[in-house]
């Protein structure tokens, strides 16, 4: 008969293949998608800093205009505890190409594919049972005036706060990850995390 430990080691070898399983069949489907790169990543490697927030503070104009930006995301120290309620994190990059990078206007008109795709990898995670949090890029865009901060946010299921709201060093992120954070030129590089749990 299988001793305590054994049994556990037993449990554990089977949730390692679980997940093994998880991640091929997610593979499989992110083959349908334009994603330029992706990992999955331990929860333990994302970077916190209060100097992240504070050039959302001082330098976008969104700060304090939306439900996916600070203040109303919460402090760094609650978004840090939400993600550490998270199993592990799923990180990927898509690409568009621009006339000129320079060009905030032309850069933001393709941030919508980028959402869309967010939206279906969120979905073929759900598909799996994963109950997931997604973060992603600059200030929410969905309805053309934020209730922020007179009324509730309308679609809280379809909204995904800005990965550096919540202080995550995304430069730092990617690198340990081997993902370009920069692809050269008038390429506009798109990145999003999505938790799973
Ligand atoms: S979905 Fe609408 S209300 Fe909610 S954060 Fe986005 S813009 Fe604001």
């Amino acid at each position: 008969m299988k001793g305590t430990e054994e049994k556990k080691a037993d449990g554990e070898m089977r949730a390692s293949e679980r997940e093994a399983a998880m991640r091929d069949r997610i593979e499989a489907r992110l083959a349908e998608l334009p994603v330029m790169q992706y990992a999955f990543i331990e929860i333990r490697d994302l970077e916190f800093e209060d100097r992240v927030r504070y050039i959302c503070e001082t330098e976008c104009s969104q700060y304090g205009r939306s439900w996916a930006c600070p203040p109303a995301v919460g402090t760094v120290e609650e978004c840090k505890k939400r993600c550490f309620q998270y199993r592990e994190g799923f990180v990927f990059t898509t690409l568009s190409e621009v006339p000129d990078i320079q060009d905030i206007e032309q850069t933001l008109a393709t941030r919508g594919s980028h959402e869309e795709i967010t939206r279906k990898i969120c979905g073929f995670f759900k598909d799996e049972g994963e109950d997931v949090m997604a973060l992603s890029t600059e200030s929410c865009a969905i309805c053309k005036t934020c209730t922020y901060p007179n009324g509730p946010c309308r679609h809280p299921e379809k909204m995904f706060p800005c990965v550096e709201s919540y202080g995550i060093l995304v430069t730092a992120l990617a690198e340990k990850y081997g993902i370009e954070f920069m692809n050269g030129g008038n390429v506009v590089t798109w990145f999003s995390l999505i938790l799973l749990r």
